[in-house]
């Protein structure tokens, strides 16, 4: 019998815990798989038999053959039990994608501001974004997805101000769906096009999605946005997506004039056929900061016991009520050895003048790529922040900023200096680990970042 692994056939190398892409109702996923899990599968090509297998480890590991064997056979059963590998009666050779390295970390996820520019100038847009942003060059652009789709990183998402106005978005759209990256857009879902639709409908081949900013019903979003038509429209272009089969999802920054419609809002775009909604506060920043709409401590334990209790009341397995972060699934959190979000690392984002960031909630320069090649900057910095600790009970037990830089070492940098001591800053080492990775962070203080 030969044993081959199921489609795509493709397993992620990263320095801790590897993945292994499966195919589930025509969406992939990866789940983590340890070193021992990527020596069997990686010789699961329809080429090998059971015993050419255990052979191979028995040289690789120096092992006993009883031990080996024991171990492949079990572990190549529950596999199939699993549904991760086949059995073949006859050889069948397949090429099997080993991508990533154990030397350092591929993202997972690699945010593109594509633009600055914005058709609404929103009272807490943390960016300032507007009328007068800056936007990518179209090929310095293509440059850059060819290099992130080359490097095997499993999600892009587009992002800006607003995407969807960027010239030559369609030709983007397609490229990325094409190459079979996963993609995902941020979106006000003010741009109403057909020519829109029909390059957005691409998304779903890939597993990914579009996310529609609403953040109340119709007339506190629309003052929040300042455009009396921003929530016709959002709710046009959410229906019309999902009529066209696209998953939708909604986020929703809830402020003091909204707290109060959150629920209403969430059962309409449950009704609508929304997948998710993502439920958040606003941070101090941009001009959330100069308006001063941004959310308190007080008020973020108001937001999370609501979202709480809307997770319970309308959560069903077509409909998930979530935070703004991409929740870490258990099985996957269980694996990773890492004590912080993957800022640096797992997550980078790159701004429209080529900066490169540590995560999309900060601008931070770490380098640009008008200097670099992302695979370069990736090889020399991604260690230094996969080191970093991210503020925890550990440090922080008895700070009163713990509800605001739990968690996010972006909002720890900016609030830290609202304390007379900030243990995590001082004890996590942050400045020594980074070793001079950046200069900037002597800078962020209370300007925001
Ligand atoms: S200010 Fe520092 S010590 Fe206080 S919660 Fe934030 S990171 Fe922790
Ligand atoms: S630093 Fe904060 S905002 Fe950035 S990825 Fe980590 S948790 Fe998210």
């Amino acid at each position: 019998m030969y044993p081959i692994l199921i489609c795509p056939q493709k397993i992620k190398l990263q320095p801790d815990v590897s993945r292994l892409y499966i195919e589930k109702q025509n969406k992939i996923f990866s789940q983590p798989i340890n070193e021992s899990a990527v020596s069997i599968l990686s010789l699961c090509n329809g080429k090998n038999g059971v015993q050419d297998i255990i052979n191979q480890l028995i040289k690789k590991y120096h092992e006993k053959e009883e031990k080996v064997s024991n171990f492949v056979k079990d572990f190549l059963n529950k596999s199939a039990t699993f549904g991760t590998i086949t059995w073949l009666n006859s050889p069948s050779p397949a090429d099997i994608a080993i991508v990533g390295s154990s030397e350092f970390w591929t993202p997972d996820i690699i945010v593109i501001e594509v633009t600055h520019n914005c058709p609404l100038s929103c009272n807490h847009c943390f960016l300032n974004a507007g009328k007068k942003g800056i936007g990518m060059e179209l090929k310095e652009l293509q440059k850059i997805c060819k290099e992130i789709v080359a490097l095997d990183v499993d999600m892009i998402q587009l992002t800006g101000g607003e995407p969807l106005i960027y010239p030559g978005i369609e030709e983007i759209i397609s490229y990325i769906c094409e190459s079979n990256t996963k993609l995902f857009i941020t979106t006000s879902g003010m741009i109403i096009s057909s020519k829109i639709y029909e390059y957005l409908a691409l998304i779903k081949n890939t597993g990914g999605w579009v996310q529609v900013s609403l953040d109340g019903l119709e007339a506190t979003h629309n003052n929040l946005r300042g455009n009396p038509s921003s929530y016709s429209r959002a709710v046009k272009f959410i229906t019309n997506l999902i009529s066209k089969e696209v998953e939708v999802q909604v986020a929703t920054c809830v402020t003091t004039e909204s707290i109060n419609e959150v629920e209403d809002l969430c059962k309409k775009v449950k009704d609508w056929g929304v997948r998710v909604h993502r439920i958040g506060v606003v941070s101090e920043r941009g001009r959330a900061k100069e308006n001063e709409i941004h959310s308190s401590v007080e008020f973020r334990k108001k937001v999370k016991n609501i979202k709480n209790n809307l997770k319970e009341k309308y959560s069903s397995p077509n409909f998930t009520i979530s935070g703004f972060e991409n929740e870490i699934k258990p099985e996957m959190q269980r694996s990773i050895k890492s004590k912080n979000c993957g800022a640096g690392y797992r997550t980078l984002k790159i701004s429209p003048d080529y900066n490169i960031h540590p995560c999309p909630m900060i601008n931070l320069p770490l380098d640009n790529l008008k200097n670099t090649t992302l695979a370069d900057f990736i090889k020399k910095n991604n260690h230094s922040f996969a080191r970093l600790e991210s503020p925890s009970e550990k440090y922080c037990m008895n700070c009163s900023n713990f509800p605001l830089c739990k968690g996010c070492m972006t909002e720890a940098l900016l609030y830290r200096e609202r304390v007379e001591k900030c243990k995590w800053f001082e004890k996590s080492q942050i400045k020594e680990r980074l070793n001079g990775t950046f200069q900037a962070l002597e800078e962020i203080k209370l300007k925001g970042v």
